[in-house]
């Protein structure tokens, strides 16, 4: 059994008296391990961390006290607004959102399991750090081979000769919310402000989001889809039940008569950050979607995607369900089913 390091627990019950603990210590935000202080919403990702030495806080700062991460609310005119703190079976679960988001409230009930979707917020996994077969590993198993870049050596064991990390992004809700369009508000010690959720995310996989100093993720808004929009969140992952994605679609469209009349299409899953696939959109943007036409769209996902050989499946393999499921995805959105 693994068991946790020891460590000091503080229980925020507000941001601002988690801005402030986070303040006392180094960075930890961006996931150096050798921070002193970390943010810990449901624990779903940081405490398994933990027990394999991923992470090593000497403090954790809990949020699930904090009343102003928590909630949904929608109005027409101003879209939806999530509490960072909102747990993915509430996302999953909300009426509204599987009515008018129903993208979002997919890719949330397609993360992990029952219980762990009762504890996991939408913060948390948009704060995901990112993962490798070479660090996703015990303390034991990772010494034994000298550690790498993401851990502090000198290598990357994936691509020895690369010119970073390539671990994976493989939180489910943030291509949905980038496809969506939608934002974010960040707390810290020198104010709030918002980002679009696309500009959350480097492409580094040692600092996979960009937040720092102890940053709080507070509130996620997106915008009210005009009443012809599409969502759909297409994953695909070894185990049916619970698992990451091996590589999944989201994608966006309204139409207007038999043409597209927009489209936003994001990949997961095959790089350091969710991948947008603007060459992509702009074959299908304004045009009837044919058959062809879909599959040449998703002939043209397959080439821009390139994986590393750092998760489940081969390259091949993830490349291959890549063009599967953008097809999957665009068929998905001119079903007759899908009225979103
Ligand atoms: C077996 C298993 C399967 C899983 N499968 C999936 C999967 O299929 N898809 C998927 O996406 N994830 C998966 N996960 C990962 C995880 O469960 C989810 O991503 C979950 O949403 C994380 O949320 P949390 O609240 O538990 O995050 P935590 O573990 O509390 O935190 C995760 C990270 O976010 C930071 N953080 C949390 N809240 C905030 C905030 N408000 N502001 C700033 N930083 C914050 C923390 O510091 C930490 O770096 C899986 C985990 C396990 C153990
Ligand atoms: S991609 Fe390379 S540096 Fe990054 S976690 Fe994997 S082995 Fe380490």
């Amino acid at each position: 059994m693994m068991r946790l390091p020891k460590f000091e627990y503080r229980a925020a019950r507000t941001v601002a008296e988690a801005l402030e603990w986070m303040g006392e210590f180094s960075s930890a935000a961006d996931k150096d391990p050798q921070a002193h202080a970390m943010l810990m919403a449901g624990g779903t990702d940081v405490l398994p961390n933990m027990k394999h030495r991923v992470f090593t806080p000497q403090v954790v700062v809990g949020l699930r006290g904090v009343a102003a991460l928590r909630g949904i609310a929608y109005d027409p005119e101003h879209g939806l607004r999530l509490g960072a703190g909102v747990r993915l079976s509430e996302l999953a679960a909300s009426p509204i959102i599987r009515a008018r988001y129903p993208a979002l409230a997919r890719a949330a009930e397609v993360i992990s399991t029952p219980q762990l979707r009762q504890m996991g917020t939408l913060g948390g996994n948009l704060c995901l750090d990112t993962r490798c077969n070479y660090y996703n590993q015990s303390e034991f198993w990772r010494k034994a081979r000298d550690y790498c870049l993401k851990r502090g050596s000198e290598i990357c064991r994936v691509a020895p000769n690369g010119t970073g990390c390539y671990a994976v992004s493989s939180c489910d809700t943030a291509p949905v919310l980038i496809a969506l369009g939608a934002t974010a508000r960040i707390a810290s010690r020198a104010g709030d402000r918002i980002l679009p959720i696309a500009d959350l995310y480097h492409d580094d996989g040692i600092h996979p989001v960009r937040l720092h100093d102890g940053d709080v993720l507070t509130d996620l808004y997106v915008p009210s889809p005009p009443g012809d929009w599409r969502s759909t969140y297409e994953k695909y992952r070894v185990r049916g039940a619970f698992d990451f994605p091996i590589a999944s679609v989201a994608a966006v469209a309204r139409f207007d008569g038999a043409q597209c009349a927009d489209v936003r299409l994001v990949l997961q899953g095959v790089a350091t950050r969710p991948l947008p696939l603007p060459e992509v959109e702009a074959l299908l943007r304004g045009q009837p979607w044919t058959p062809d036409l879909l599959d040449a769209a998703a002939e043209l996902g397959y080439k821009a995607a390139h994986p590393m050989d750092n998760t489940a499946g081969t390259i091949a393999l993830r490349r291959r369900i890549v063009r599967a499921y953008i097809r999957r995805a665009l068929d998905a959105l001119i079903a007759p089913s899908v009225i979103h």
